[in-house]
């Protein structure tokens, strides 16, 4: 999904992040779209989106160094709001330690 040639800390790509990404990313979150987050305390992280009524699992692998080196969602787009906004919410989670 993500280039593999190089790794990049999730912050990196929230950093990237455009006004209508954001907007977009903000719109999920009010609507509670976003059903529940798990951390698995060693880099694994998933949640649950729930859209017209389809139920949808974000999945997103770090490495040691906070870089993200897998994502996944079930509903096989490229790069779709949901993994855009898991990957958020981690960083969010990340800055707030
Ligand atoms: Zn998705």
């Amino acid at each position: 999904m993500f280039p593999q040639q190089e790794l990049h800390p999730v912050s990196e790509f929230v950093s990237k992040y455009s006004p209508q990404l954001r907007q977009q990313i903000a719109v999920i979150l009010s609507n509670n779209k976003m059903l529940n987050m798990y951390d698995d305390g060693e880099g694994s992280y998933d949640a649950e989106f729930q859209e017209n009524d389809e139920i949808y699992n974000a999945e997103a692998t770090l490495n040691q160094f906070g870089e993200v080196e897998d994502c996944y969602c079930s509903c096989h787009k490229e790069c779709c709001d949901h993994i855009y906004t898991l990957l958020w919410c981690i960083n969010k989670k990340q800055s707030s330690n």
